[in-house]
């Protein structure tokens, strides 16, 4: 076509395409391959399998497509396969890429660039649909502390920990946390009110005090100050004014002595 688009409708591509089992074997996958692929019929099964290569030329899985016993594949037909195989290959490693550019290298949180994203996604959603999103801005307290007196490598394990405690504490696949930059970080709260967003914001700083109690920081008690606020759809907000009220918590928080938690009041 015009966009540079190859139609495979009607070619012995599409045939195979389009009414068999293919499968994709990362080798990482944990599940055994199933060789050859089900056919259906007992004692019948052929499969025919193409290695996936990756980009630097190395193996990394095997796609299996499922053969009928009778059948003979053009050679026209198996370089498409190959084709594809190698396009399904490139496609996995971009994914792998994605995921690995969504977490924080030194924590394995979310980056502040995805928070931020899912942010602006959930006060679109809330303003279409109703609700509520509530974000808590935690910073560390006194950490630059921590790394004079215990060393960067025990600044960068406080993050680490504190990354991992938070994470603990919150809904799975519901919650977000993500690393805001050096000793910041963010929690997405969605379908959550104010008093509950304090209340999960309290616990997180209690089970911080709770938390570093051994070596290296049995003599370094580690806190964290947290700002709290709430957006739902009778009062809008974008994302940055969202954070911007939760950071004016946080400072306020951090001025009335740390370790403490803080909700977002008009000023
Ligand atoms: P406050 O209670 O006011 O927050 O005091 P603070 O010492 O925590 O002050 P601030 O938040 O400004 O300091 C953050 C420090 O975090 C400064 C920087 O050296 C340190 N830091 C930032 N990123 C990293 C990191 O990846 N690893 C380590 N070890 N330290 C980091
Ligand atoms: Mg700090």
């Amino acid at each position: 076509s015009t966009r540079g688009e190859v139609s495979i409708e009607n070619s012995p591509l599409a045939d195979i395409l389009f009414s068999r089992d293919i499968a994709l074997h990362p080798l990482a996958s944990a599940a055994p391959v199933p060789l050859p692929a089900f056919s259906g019929v007992e004692q019948q099964a052929r499969c025919l399998c193409l290695p996936m290569v990756s980009s630097d030329l190395h193996p990394v899985g095997v796609v299996t497509i499922e053969i009928a016993e009778e059948e003979h594949l053009s050679f026209a037909v198996v370089q498409d396969l190959r084709m594809l195989t190698t396009v399904l290959t490139i496609s996995m490693e971009n994914c792998a890429l994605f995921a690995q550019v969504l977490k924080d290298g030194l924590t394995g949180v979310y980056v502040r660039k995805y928070g931020e994203t899912r942010l602006t996604e959930e006060l679109a959603r809330i303003r279409r649909y109703q609700g509520s999103v509530a974000v808590i801005f935690f910073d560390i307290d006194r950490f630059k502390e921590i790394n004079d007196l215990l060393g960067h490598q025990a600044g960068d394990q406080a993050l680490r920990e504190f990354a991992q405690m938070v994470q603990a504490c919150l809904r799975r696949d519901i919650d977000l946390v993500c690393r805001y930059g050096g000793d910041e970080f963010i929690v997405l709260l969605p379908h959550t009110t104010l008093d509950q967003a304090y209340e999960i914001a309290e616990r997180i700083r209690c089970e911080c005090m709770k938390h570093f109690s051994f070596a290296p920081f049995t003599n370094v008690p580690v806190s964290v100050t947290g700002g709290v606020a709430l957006a739902d759809h009778r009062m809008p907000l974008t994302s940055d004014e969202l954070l911007l009220r939760a950071d004016r918590a946080l400072y306020r928080a951090k001025q009335a002595g740390r370790n403490r938690i803080e909700v977002w009041k008009e000023d």
